[in-house]
């Protein structure tokens, strides 16, 4: 049992709680995941390929526009040199014609015109100085190339490159140089413009990999190499400064432009601008990642709820059982699987709860059995045993009445031996004869009866036919070793109160009782004087010895009382044999009545009684022999309507005060019953040591 009540507790690792937040987050957040993860990468490969498109589309009309100034320029320069005084080399024209151009093109820095020989004939700038290594075969051998010579990066302006334009005279053939620095701010200013709506940045490198314009002051500076994109567009990304740009850079060489120079053009845009609608998807797409996996989490929650509720209950009415506490309903809360198990629980519940009530019935049984067989049979007193019985199959089954009936030895008549619940007067005067109502119907058909409702019961109506009172009755014959010996009823005022297994009950402790009936009716016979029915000889020394040793050990007193019929011979010679025998069972009811109950009145012999008197005296024992000896003198004994005198002589003794052994204590009481017959007869004596001892 011990095993029965320990707590069961278990661990879950993973409870279906979490096991079910697991699978719906895999099921939601994977796909969404996967999902997400897939459009924000497809979506930056959209707008890479987007961006790089329009930077070529927009790196083509750039490097269209940039020639087409560049061109401008040169062409202008043509047509100067094409130019009467010019040709001529003339100074003084030329250098007014130098200033009125400076005047009207910005684009003009600085314009000189060198003769064969290097020199300088005409000016803007009076300082103007022509490098050492300039050689006029060289510019000569450049203006065949179509080549235009370095651009110079100022730190205080603009970048400016240099045109050179070799002037031809018609007769002369070449004999000079036009050289002009001319400012690319123009350029500059072409990017910012095409580059207004846009969100990239545009910039401009020569071929050493100088700065020649800039659509915006805080363009980041790539390191580009113009060998790199000679043959081929570069698009990429590129680490600028720390951040990441996308980058397409194209050479002007790729388109056939005559006398393009060596320039690259890079359009680039930071990743965090060109991919901000990604970036901005993929915070979304988080966002919903976040809320995707709370909602996930409530409805796993609330769906465990629906499986873990009903479990937990399952498992709380489980527990109960395996604690045995079966009393607690289990009641199914979903109409599922689980509700099923649930009612299949409580179904077993109930049946557990039905065999331990029957279990426990039937241990109350058999120790009810086992009781009431101890005690009935360890109590031989027939009147004890009687009311035993009937107090302890009373109390056994909650009877409100109860009688236990006799037979008598002719097996004809049926007494009331005890009862509960009676009045005296129904225990003393009900007189049944075999066969008449319903205990003399069980007798007569050694069959037991169990009505459960007598108003109702067809059975019950057909033998008692008046008198009938509602309520419920049990009653069983009493036979043993198949001799009946009366019956056993139990009842109760509300009908069907009896259960089939307080019945089952009843019908076990009639059989016990039977037997322990039928044992002390034996030990009676065997014990008692068949004529006066009072104590045989045998067992009055037997019960003597008893209450010595009962004395001794409490250290009492105890008194023997011997009665003897006065004159019985000539009563006998007078009224013969059969009326003597009357006498003597008269006697016998006079002394039973006469003396306490735990008195013991034995016929001694012939006419001769005893009575033993646990916690008497001497003097005390005085007591019942008078008034015993009187009742008998008083006793209107008749024969044949003629009042008949009988009377009896007592010797009374006592131990220990007159003797200390049982035989002498006999012999004392003889002596003192001696005295008496000596003395008159019809008297009680005491012994006393002068008294002389009675021989034979
Ligand atoms: P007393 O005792 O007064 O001295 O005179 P008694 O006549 O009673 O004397 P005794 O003891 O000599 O006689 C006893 C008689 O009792 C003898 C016997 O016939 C009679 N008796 C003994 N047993 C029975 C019995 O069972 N039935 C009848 N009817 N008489 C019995
Ligand atoms: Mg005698
Ligand atoms: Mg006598």
């Amino acid at each position: 049992m011990a095993s029965l009540n320990k707590k069961i507790n278990i661990k879950y690792f993973t409870g279906i709680r979490t096991r079910l937040t697991i699978i719906i987050l895999c099921v939601t957040l994977i796909p969404l995941g996967l999902v997400g993860f897939w459009s924000y990468n497809t979506q930056k490969e959209i707008i890479t390929r987007e961006v790089t498109a329009s930077h070529i589309e927009l790196s083509n009309t750039l490097a269209r526009g940039i020639y087409e100034n560049l061109e401008y320029t040169r062409r202008l320069m043509n047509s100067i040199c094409e130019l009467k005084f010019i040709q001529a080399l003339n100074p003084e024209v030329s250098k007014d014609f130098f200033n009125s151009l400076m005047r009207h093109f910005s684009l003009f820095k600085l314009m000189y015109l060198i003769d064969s020989d290097r020199k300088i004939l005409a000016s803007t700038d009076s300082s103007v100085i022509l490098p050492d290594d300039w050689l006029f075969s060289k510019a000569v051998k450049r203006s065949y190339q179509g080549s235009l010579s370095e651009v110079r990066t100022s730190l205080d302006g603009p970048p400016t490159m240099t045109f050179e334009s070799v002037i031809r005279s018609p007769d002369l053939g070449i004999n000079g140089v036009l050289i002009s620095e001319v400012n690319l701010s123009s350029i500059n200013e072409l990017l910012k413009e095409s580059l207004k709506n846009s969100k990239s940045q545009g910039l401009v490198f020569d071929e050493v990999g100088a700065v020649i314009a800039r659509s915006d002051e805080s363009a980041g500076i790539s390191d580009v190499a113009f060998s790199e994109v000679v043959d081929s567009d570069i698009t990429n990304l590129k680490t600028i400064n720390g951040e990441s740009y996308l980058l397409t850079a194209v050479s002007l060489k790729k388109f056939d432009f005559y006398q393009a120079p060596n320039w690259t053009i890079v359009l680039q845009v930071p990743e965090r601008i060109a991919f901000a609608a990604a970036y901005k998807f993929r915070e979304r797409m988080l966002s919903m990642f976040g809320l995707t996996a709370l909602v996930s989490i409530i409805i796993a929650v609330l769906l465990a709820r629906g499986f873990t509720v009903p479990i937990g209950k399952l498992v709380e009415g489980a527990s109960n059982i395996s604690q045995g506490n079966y009393d607690k309903e289990m009641k199914p809360t979903s109409s599922d699987e689980i509700g099923e198990l649930t009612q299949i629980f409580d179904e077993m519940r109930i049946n557990i709860k039905n065999t331990k009530a029957e279990l426990d019935n039937k241990i109350l049984q058999l120790s009810t059995l086992y009781d009431v067989g101890k005690a009935v049979t360890s109590e031989l007193n027939f009147v004890k045993l009687q009311n035993m019985i009937l107090d302890m199959v009373a109390k056994f089954l909650g009877a409100e009445k109860g009688s236990l009936m006799l037979i008598d030895d002719a097996e004809k008549t049926m007494t009331i031996g005890v009862a509960i619940g009676l009045s005296d007067d129904v225990t003393r005067d009900t007189r049944l004869e075999v066969g008449d109502s319903v205990a003399g119907w069980a007798v007569k058909n050694r069959k037991f009866l169990f009505v459960k409702n007598v108003e109702e019961d067809e059975e019950f109506l057909s033998i008692k036919k008046q008198n009938i009172k509602s309520g419920t009755l049990m009653c069983a014959p009493l036979i043993s070793k198949d001799k009946i010996m009366g019956a056993l009823n139990v009842s109760k005022s509300t009908p069907n109160s009896f259960s089939d297994s307080d019945f089952e009950l009843f019908v076990n402790l009639a059989n016990q009782v039977a037997i322990a009936i039928d044992n002390a009716r034996l030990y009676r016979y065997a014990v008692t004087d068949e004529m006066t029915k009072l104590y045989n000889h045998r067992y009055f020394q037997q019960r003597l010895d008893e209450e010595l040793l009962r004395a001794d050990r409490h250290e009492d007193h105890i008194s023997l009382l011997i009665l003897d019929v006065d004159h019985f011979k000539h009563f006998n010679d007078t009224y013969g044999h059969p009326e003597g025998d009357r006498v003597l069972k008269a006697v016998a009811r006079i002394i039973e009545k006469s003396i306490r109950e735990i008195d013991i009145a034995a016929r001694y012999g012939g006419e001769e009684f005893v009575v033993i008197c646990p916690e008497k005296n001497g003097a005390g024992a005085l007591v019942p022999a008078e008034r015993i000896r009187k009742a008998i003198e008083a006793y209107d004994f008749r024969i044949n309507g003629v009042h008949v005198p009988i009377t009896v002589s007592v010797g009374a003794a006592s131990y220990p005060d007159n003797a200390t052994t049982k035989a002498e204590l006999i012999k004392k009481s003889d002596t003192a019953l001696y005295y008496s017959k000596e003395n008159g007869r019809n008297r009680s004596t005491l012994y006393n040591p002068i008294m002389v001892e009675h021989k034979d």
